[in-house]
């Protein structure tokens, strides 16, 4: 099959060869096409011929993922960086900010095919994608994947925890997409119906992303319920960057891309072991990215992996570079609790605190009431709303006073531990 034979078997210096053709190709058509890329290296001195290798990145700035909205808002709609204009695009997605995300008709956009092979996904299978389909590109970058891969698709989208555990039993679900902690709950609301592994279910395989997966949510879904879980790494700007072999020991990054790892406070490249930005340069026709920084903090290991592929791993992601954070899969700014508190008069300041009550994360937003307002329940209800609007999640709200918030000058506090 077509995307077994794409494992990243290459000997090194066959690797290396490929990816400074794949570089100079990229740099040349961004500069020609992307004109905000042609503008960055314009400004640094920075010729095309002027990147033959690897370390010659390091000549062009960075686009940082976190100033996208900025750009795009200066030349709309995708800043300058896309290749092709809007009406060339197959799909525009919308990430909260708004930033807009294009889809370009290519059908290797997104390059999920290979990360379900290696989680064990197969022509046949039935699979339930549990990822949101409107606005986030997440529900349909899968979707079509597992189409190519023949295996058959149920549309199932976000919540609807039983109605999700009964389609997996009634439909003989055989793969499931989504992140790990909506996996644990349909399998508990499943138990609870009266179906398990082997006696209903049918689940064998999963690909999850969008937050931690601890091992020992992993081994309870192995024990417990019979699913072998594997996870992947990638961006709505980028795709897939990353993905589990057999071996579950680190994300293999794929040879389509360029990956760089910089040290976060140096910007100089990030030796292998140690922390740094994953930042990638994408060759693709529609949005052909020069230096993308993600945001991301990982750790590049170049050791050999005992499944043959010789591509390195990503081992897990340890965090971000700015404060913002993911819940539930999806991306929370601080800029965001400053849109809500300005939206709503009678608040003076509010904080997210995010926690993890079992295996799912839980958001609490300390509010500080202005002076002299007294807290009601259509005011907790218009804040949650208001919350739910900007954030697109639910949180629950805790009035307190001023002088009861800790860390005042972070908006947002990750509490939650990852074992
Ligand atoms: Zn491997």
């Amino acid at each position: 099959m077509f995307y077994d034979e794409a494992r990243e078997t290459m000997p090194a210096v066959k690797r290396a060869e490929a990816q400074r053709v794949m570089l100079r190709e990229t740099v040349r058509y961004a500069y020609e096409h992307a004109p905000a890329t042609r503008r960055k290296m314009d400004e640094a001195g920075v010729r095309p011929g002027d990147v033959e290798e690897l370390a010659d990145l390091a000549k062009i700035p960075l686009t940082r993922k976190a100033d996208l909205k900025h750009i795009q808002k200066g030349e709309p709609p995708f800043g300058g960086l896309a290749a092709v204009p809007p009406r060339a695009m197959r799909r525009i997605y919308v990430s909260p900010g708004p930033t807009f995300d294009p889809e370009g008709r290519d059908e290797t956009h997104w390059r999920w095919e290979k990360p379900f092979v290696a989680a064990g996904f197969r022509e046949g299978d039935i699979v339930q994608n549990t990822f949101m389909y409107h606005f986030s590109p997440a529900g349909l970058m899968f979707d079509e994947a597992l189409l190519r891969l023949g295996c058959t698709v149920i549309p199932a989208g976000v919540g609807n925890t039983e109605l999700q555990a009964q389609v997996m039993k009634e439909l003989c679900v055989t793969g499931y997409v989504g992140t790990p902690s909506f996996l644990m709950s349909i399998l508990e609301k499943a138990k609870e119906l009266g179906y398990t592994s082997g006696d209903g279910l049918s689940l064998r395989v999963a690909l999850v992303t969008g937050e931690m997966l601890p091992e020992s949510l992993r081994k309870r879904l192995r024990d417990e319920f019979g699913v072998q879980v594997r996870q992947c790494y990638g961006t709505a700007d980028v795709g897939s960057l990353g993905y589990e072999c057999a071996e579950a020991n680190g994300m293999h990054v794929p040879d389509e891309i360029l990956l760089e790892m910089l040290d976060p406070a140096t910007g100089a490249p990030a030796p292998p072991g140690a922390i740094g930005e994953v930042v990638v340069t994408l060759p693709n026709r529609a949005y052909p990215l020069v230096r993308f920084a993600t945001g991301d903090l990982s750790v590049l290991s170049d050791a050999p992996c005992p499944c043959g592929r010789t591509s390195p791993r990503l081992l897990k992601l340890v965090g971000r570079v700015d404060q913002v954070t993911k819940v539930k899969g999806m991306f929370v700014h601080p800029e965001q609790v400053a849109q809500i508190v300005s939206k709503v008069p009678e608040m003076a300041s509010a904080q997210f605190v995010v926690t993890r009550i079992g295996h799912e994360d839980h958001m609490e937003m300390r509010v500080v009431l202005k002076e002299g307002v007294a807290s009601s329940a259509a005011m907790e209800s218009r804040i949650i709303e208001t919350a739910r609007e900007l954030t697109r999640l639910r949180c629950e709200v805790r009035f307190v006073a001023a002088t009861e918030v800790e860390e005042p000058h972070k908006r947002i506090i990750d509490g939650r531990k990852w074992d």
